[in-house]
C-alpha cells in the first residue's frame, strides 16, 4: 500500500495522527478525523455525510437503479454535477440536501 502523506489538520496546520484501525488507515487532528486519506471533518459533517449514504444507497441497494443509475438521478435531482456527487467529499451543508433529492427520485421512478 502507497503511504501518501498525512492529511493536514485546517485547525492547527499539522499534520494529522494516522492509525491502523479494523476499519482501515483513520487520520485524527483537533476532534476531526478522516478514513484512508481523505481530508479531515468534523463530526458532524460524517453525520451528515453518512446519512445522506444511508438514504442514497437504499437507491441501488434495492435493485432500482443501478449503482452509476443512482449517481446519475442523484445528479438530475440536485443540478449537481456528477462528479460533485459522491457523498465522502461533500461539505455537510451539500449532504444535508441528500436525503430531500433521492424522495425526489423515489417519486420519479
Ligand atoms: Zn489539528
Amino acid at each position: 500500500m502507497s503511504r501518501k502523506p498525512r492529511p493536514i489538520c485546517p485547525v492547527c496546520g499539522q499534520r494529522a495522527v494516522r492509525s491502523e484501525t479494523k476499519y482501515g488507515l483513520r487520520h485524527d487532528c483537533c476532534g476531526l478525523w478522516s478514513w484512508g486519506n481523505k481530508p479531515l471533518a468534523d463530526a458532524d459533517t460524517h453525520k451528515a455525510r453518512s446519512e445522506a449514504h444511508r438514504v442514497f444507497d437504499v437507491l441501488w441497494r434495492s435493485g432500482h437503479l443501478s449503482r452509476g443509475e443512482a449517481y446519475q438521478a442523484l445528479s438530475w435531482a440536485t443540478g449537481w454535477p456528477e462528479a460533485d456527487c459522491h457523498m465522502m467529499h461533500m461539505p455537510k451543508e451539500r449532504a444535508a440536501l441528500v436525503p430531500a433529492a433521492v424522495r425526489r427520485i423515489w417519486a420519479a421512478l
